[in-house]
């Protein structure tokens, strides 16, 4: 079933409002198994009105409208979509009478104006409104499906759980969307798409469908799957199924099959060796420790962190050389392994990061320039220090290097306590 949804109202389309109510709409939709093929803000005029509501019913089954249902004369989604389908209007006495008891409640007179909330298109449903005057329309023309919801979220959410239950579930035939979300890191999207696109063929031709999406954000790569099937069990088994393809062919640098964030994966990775962690953080100013305790019982693995933006608080908090700085600089791989070390020693334990970089946008330079960010992990096993160092190379503004470093230093982490075996 095709589907789409117009929001309407001309205060979507100043920078002030957004439409949330598509998106409440369309995760309804997705559990049900309807996807929407697309959506518009449309302006409280009447020619656009027209145009937009008149081009969705050309290319789709479902047309789904919220707002532009009130009393005033900006309010035209009733009257427009009754032109179109060319059905007359009727007065309904029991939607006025409910709309005057509502104001009467109030100790108030329903003015005449609201009488355009109790105008029905011929043979339209009425919805009831229970949180407000305009009642909802469920309208059928042509084997095509129109529904007229309100445009305040309180009065529009609790009509449209009636609709999906009452009557877009069996329109739907049943069956419901089941998701994973699967996050990759340390590759680029072109390399992810290149690696997974062979798999796509046999995931289409499986009884159960799954349908993929792959989303680049900062730092990593979403692969999201889709199955559209008929239960809660056949759901889990397909895409149970396509993650041990995807697990396979990325290997490590997938790092979460079940949504989970980088700092939960790492949390739970320290948690299940029994490991303690403390940073040490010069350009990310606290970023690692503050994703890694943004995670509820964080503290079972989180020791401690220190922000050392100077060379002076370098040397004093973890005791790296000053000989050391001066003869590298502050942004090198043998300062961040003395950080790392560093931070290990003092907080005592069992693994400590260290990041050190260029934020930018200024202090760059030829041989170090913004987004050069060096990057150590130091391991204390029997007494010993062992530590591994890289050196990246992010692109971006200040807010992007920093974040692109957390991720990186979690992930550097993580892809050592992996080693440790399952
Ligand atoms: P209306 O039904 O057009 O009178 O809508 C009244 C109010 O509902 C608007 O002023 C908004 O605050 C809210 N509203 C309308 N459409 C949306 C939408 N798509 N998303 C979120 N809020 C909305
Ligand atoms: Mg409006």
């Amino acid at each position: 079933m095709k589907a789409e949804v117009i929001a309407v109202g001309s205060e979507l389309l100043t920078p002030k409002f957004i439409d949330t109510n598509s998106l409440f709409i369309a995760e309804r939709l997705n559990e049900v198994g309807i996807e929407l093929q697309g959506k518009a803000v449309a302006a409280d005029d009447r020619s656009t009105l027209r145009a937009i509501i008149s081009d969705a019913l050309r290319r789709s089954d479902l047309l789904i409208l919220t707002g532009g249902l009130g009393p005033t004369d900006d309010d035209l989604t009733r009257d427009v979509v009754a032109e179109l389908v060319q059905r007359p209007m009727e007065f309904h006495a029991d939607i006025f009478d409910a709309i005057q008891k509502r104001f009467a409640a109030r100790g108030l007179k329903a003015p005449e104006i609201n009488r355009r909330q109790a105008m029905v298109p011929q043979d339209a449903v009425v919805l009831p409104n229970p949180n407000g005057t305009a009642p909802g329309l469920w309208i059928e023309d042509q084997g095509k499906y129109i529904v007229l919801l309100p445009g305040p979220p309180r009065e529009m959410k609790p009509m449209f759980e009636r609709v999906i239950q009452d009557r877009l579930v069996s329109a739907a035939g049943g069956a419901r969307l089941f998701r994973r979300v699967l996050r990759i890191t340390g590759q680029s999207e072109s390399y992810v798409e290149e690696k997974v696109q062979p798999l796509y063929a046999n995931w289409l031709a499986a009884p159960t469908k799954i349908t993929t999406t792959i989303l680049a954000s900062l730092g990593q790569i979403e692969l999201h799957l889709t199955a559209l099937a008929q239960n809660d069990q056949e759901g889990r088994c397909a895409l149970d199924g396509a993650v041990e393809h995807v697990v396979s062919t990325l290997g490590r640098d997938l790092f979460s099959v079940d949504g989970k964030t980088m700092q939960e994966v790492v949390g739970g990775l320290l948690r299940l060796r029994g490991l303690r962690i403390s940073a040490a953080e010069s350009c990310t100013g606290g970023l690692v420790l503050a994703r890694l305790t943004e995670v509820p019982g964080s503290s079972d693995y989180v020791d401690r962190g220190v922000v050392v933006y100077s060379n002076q608080s370098k040397v004093d908090l973890l005791g790296v050389p000053p000989g050391l700085i001066a003869e590298h600089g502050a942004v090198s791989e043998p300062v961040a392994q003395a950080m790392a070390a560093g931070m290990a020693r003092v907080a005592g334990t069992d693994v400590a990061v260290a990041v050190t970089g260029v934020a930018g946008p200024a202090g760059g330079t030829p041989e170090k320039p913004v987004g050069m960010v060096a990057i150590a992990t130091a391991r204390v096993r029997n007494a010993r220090t062992e530590s591994r160092v890289r050196t990246f190379n992010f692109i971006g503004g200040r807010e992007m290097v920093r974040f692109q470093a957390s991720q990186a230093a979690l992930d550097m982490v993580r892809r050592w306590l992996l080693e440790d075996g399952a």
